[in-house]
């Protein structure tokens, strides 16, 4: 848990429902659009905004090991179970906070709303200096009416009328005292309006459109087709060759294969994981891996390349960049590949965090010609497809 003078404002995301309306299977807010899980776009954009210092996940029962899946490895300041409600579930999550010691601030998201840009939560917390509470809101654009059994009603008029989004923010210690006073028997469906019954004023901030939550299958074809409008497809390859030596096992694609011979390397000289990394780093034209980690380095003397393929993944998700497929070749006359083929793509698909169907590896002789042939060494050859954003 970070905790920081500086920092007092933490996020609480709400994740517990259980709704499968969209689609897919899964909770909305663990399904992936673009190759990332929504509440883990969520989390990024709350976890890596300056002013924010931790994200607390309040989530239904059963459903730690689809967050675990959907966070990939980020890492929520704490997670606690959410209660019958939206609100049962807010005010646990409020307490879990308390528990570790109320900050000053909090921003209250919903799970399903993704794409929340860092200049709302600016306003939010902005607003928060001069009132207890602020939410983001978009104007009413459309005409509204009332609608009766099909045919149109009555014009509403949209003057003064707005349309509520989240993160909400509100002071620490006025929202928890808000929702502890609650009165059971009636029920509220965002925490703007629990502050309300409190007498808080709740300032309204400019929303964004972006900011809309993803309810029904359509939002989430429209969410995958914003995300791969501003991505570009980049494919690279690489290519890699080590020696054979005396020992006893050959590492191929993160996998210890016994054989009559070593490859003789500084690290521990897999050429798959060699080939797939320099495929992998030509997508961001960001050098290969002797550039990375020079062989004249001794922290990797003997290193798991394994290590390598991870920082690449990471470099490329720093750039914005998806993989959606790589293809290994590995090319040697023994070790026989074919028996280790399935472990070696479920090995390679958990280091980039991919489903199985987006790796292949694939080996060949090369017909005792070549140092290959000759059962000198062996080489690999791989290709990354990725897309990233053009900049
Ligand atoms: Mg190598």
């Amino acid at each position: 848990m970070t905790s920081t003078a500086q920092k007092s404002a933490m996020a609480l995301i709400v994740a517990a429902g259980n709704g499968t309306r969209a689609g897919g299977g899964l909770p909305k807010q663990y399904r992936r659009i673009g190759g990332e899980a929504v509440i883990a776009r969520a989390f990024d954009a709350l976890a890596d905004h300056p002013d924010i210092a931790g994200v607390h996940i309040v989530i239904g029962a059963d459903q730690e090991e689809m967050l675990a899946a959907a966070l990939d490895g980020r890492q929520p300041a704490s997670v606690s179970p959410g209660g019958a409600t939206r609100r049962d579930s807010v005010l646990a999550g409020l307490r879990a906070i308390a528990a570790h010691g109320a900050p000053e601030a909090v921003l209250i998201h919903d799970a399903a709303r993704p794409f929340l840009p860092a200049a709302v939560i600016d306003r939010l917390l902005g607003a928060l200096e001069t009132q207890p509470g602020a939410v983001p809101t978009l104007a009413v654009v459309d005409t509204l009416v009332r609608s009766e059994d099909g045919a149109l009603g009555d014009t509403v008029p949209r003057e003064g009328l707005a349309r509520v989004q989240t993160p909400q923010a509100f002071r620490f210690n006025a929202i928890l005292a808000a929702h502890q006073n609650w009165p059971e028997a009636h029920e509220a469906t965002d925490d703007a309006q629990v502050a309300r019954m409190a007498g808080l004023v709740v300032a309204a901030v400019p929303g964004d459109p972006m900011l809309e939550k993803l309810t029904h299958e359509a939002d989430f074809a429209a969410a995958e087709q914003r995300l791969a409008a501003g991505l570009i497809p980049r494919t690279a390859m690489g290519f890699d060759v080590h020696a054979f030596t005396e020992g006893d096992h050959v590492m191929l694609c993160g996998l210890k294969i016994p054989h009559t011979q070593a490859l003789a390397g500084h690290s521990d000289a897999d050429v798959g994981l060699h080939a797939l990394t320099d495929a992998l780093l030509g997508t961001i034209a960001d050098g290969d891996i002797g550039s990375h980690f020079p062989p004249s380095d001794a922290r990797w003397k003997g290193a798991d390349s394994g290590k390598f393929l991870e920082h690449a993944v990471s470099l490329v998700a720093a750039k914005g960049g998806v993989i959606d497929h790589v293809d290994i070749t590995i090319m040697c006359e023994a070790p026989k590949i074919g028996p280790h083929r399935d472990a070696m793509r479920q090995r390679v698909a958990d280091l980039l965090r991919l489903p199985l169907h987006r790796v292949s590896v694939k080996a060949t002789t090369t017909e005792k010609l070549g140092f290959t042939g000759r059962g000198e060494g062996m080489a690999a050859q791989a290709i990354a497809s990725v897309r990233m954003p053009d900049a």
